[in-house]
């Protein structure tokens, strides 16, 4: 006998869309059956109206609890964290290495493994800072998916780019580079050219320009040049050392297109786009409306039409969240000096329904969601089996209503910092139930998984 029976759904993942019943027995897939020629079950959920999708696998997320007490968990911790990902149809969740203290030595990941066993209600993994090339051949044996590296250290507030897990020396970085080719583990890298951005951001000061909108317009400067040399560059020592790199934060068409070239030339290269910015960045009146609450980075809206192609024609592979909390005090000091506001924004409870209502206003296919958010994510970094609603894989299933219509409030969000900034926004397919290895963790506009469920999401590279 079955433990649960999800009867009669529409299942849809990658480029398959039919109806079935999907059983479930200890935590994993356990058959596919026709509607009608089920076997029994401990519990019966009629999906008749519903759409059942396999987990997102996020893989960047910025969770801030770190190993040690204190750090950043002031704007989030991992229960709340995970609470949103449970919420928002994320089965597994990957984080980000900017917290206290950095995880780029085994000791440290594995301290930090020790709070997510405990507090995580979902699925995890971390990436491990790789700033320490000699570290990487070690940390490689812990079941991880990537290392990090940040190409940007701070001007004027220690976080999110903190000394330490940043790097922008090119020799230092093709060193990296060679560890993790050495190691068989992907390289995510989030692209900035530091040299080129002190030059940049410097004009603004001089011209008294210091608010969210003078950080917005920097960033973006010169058509996002900052973005572009860096990743001409990485594309370039991808080739000379044969890494597998992962750009992180794709967000101007020029980057699309050498994205382009370097796969068609046959490079170990992915991508992920973040919502925001396709969701968010990339409408100024947003920024002038929110302010440094809206910034991630501004992405101006001619990039739009190649985001979104590189998106649905896999050029860029993945979504990821890039969900990054920071208080409103962090937030609100922007109106005033841009660089001292934290950059980033809160989308884990939210980014599946975005892409959803994306989806239902023909933006891109609904498959394509779940295969970009799930199925390639687990596929790209080995995360073994997850994204995929086949016999034998964990049993991390969303019943999604893509007809549910519901507007994002502030009070509905599930974090220490109670704001979105999607707030407002009213979007078309909600994730009503989420399973996490066959147990239930949100129902019904409820969050009723345990904390300590959560299990390391083991990646195997697949090379
Ligand atoms: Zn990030």
């Amino acid at each position: 006998m079955l433990d649960v029976l999800i009867s009669n759904a529409e299942i849809i993942y990658a480029n398959n869309r039919y109806k079935a019943s999907v059983g479930v027995q200890d935590g994993v897939i356990a058959g596919i059956y026709q509607p009608g020629a089920e076997p029994e079950a401990g519990e019966v959920v009629d999906a008749s109206n519903l759409a059942l999708i396999p987990g997102a696998v996020d893989m960047h997320s910025h969770h801030r609890e770190g190993g040690e007490p204190g750090g950043y968990a002031y704007k989030e911790n991992i229960h709340t964290a995970t609470m949103q990902c449970a919420a928002g149809g994320v089965t597994t969740s990957v984080a980000m290495p900017n917290v206290t203290p950095p995880p780029n030595t085994v000791p440290r990941l594995e301290q930090l493994f020790g709070v997510y066993e405990r507090e995580s209600i979902i699925d995890f993994n971390v990436n491990p800072a790789g700033t320490i090339p000699e570290e990487i051949p070690n940390l490689a044996q812990h079941g991880i998916g990537a290392f990090k590296v940040f190409m940007v250290v701070d001007t004027g507030r220690d976080y999110p780019h903190m000394p330490g897990i940043g790097v922008h020396d090119h020799g230092k970085l093709m060193e990296i580079m060679e560890a993790c080719a050495a190691a068989n583990v992907p390289l995510m890298v989030h692209p900035h050219d530091q040299p080129l951005m002190d030059y940049i951001e410097k004009k603004f000061w001089d011209r008294g320009e210091r608010d969210c909108l003078a950080y917005a317009k920097a960033y973006a400067a010169n058509d996002g040049v900052i973005w572009e040399t860096a990743i001409q560059f990485l594309i370039r020592l991808q080739a000379a050392t044969g890494v597998h790199l992962h750009l992180l934060h794709v967000q101007t068409a020029g980057t699309v297109d050498m994205i382009r070239r370097a796969k068609d030339a046959g490079q170990r290269v992915t991508a992920e786009v973040n919502p925001w910015a396709i969701f968010l960045g990339s409408d100024w009146s947003e920024i002038e409306r929110l302010g440094s609450y809206a910034l991630s980075y501004w992405v101006p809206e001619e990039n739009s039409p190649a985001l979104w192609g590189g998106l649905c024609d896999g050029t860029i592979d993945i979504v990821a969240t890039d969900h990054a909390p920071h208080t409103r005090e962090e937030k609100e000091i922007g109106w005033e000096d841009g660089w001292k506001a934290h950059t980033g924004t809160p989308s884990a409870q939210y980014y599946m329904s975005l892409l959803f209502d994306a989806a239902s206003k023909g933006k891109i296919s609904q498959e394509r969601v779940v295969e970009a958010t799930s199925t390639r994510p687990a596929q790209i970094f080995g995360v073994h089996n997850k994204g995929r609603i086949e016999v034998g894989y964990d049993a991390d299933l969303v019943l999604v209503d893509l007809n549910a219509e519901k507007e994002i409030r502030d009070e509905d969000v599930l974090s220490l910092i109670g704001w979105s900034p999607y707030a407002g926004r009213t979007l078309k397919g909600w994730p009503v139930r989420t399973f996490v290895r066959g147990t239930t963790v949100y129902r019904d506009g409820k969050v009723v998984g345990k904390k300590g469920h959560g299990r390391q999401a083991k990646a195997r590279y697949p090379g």
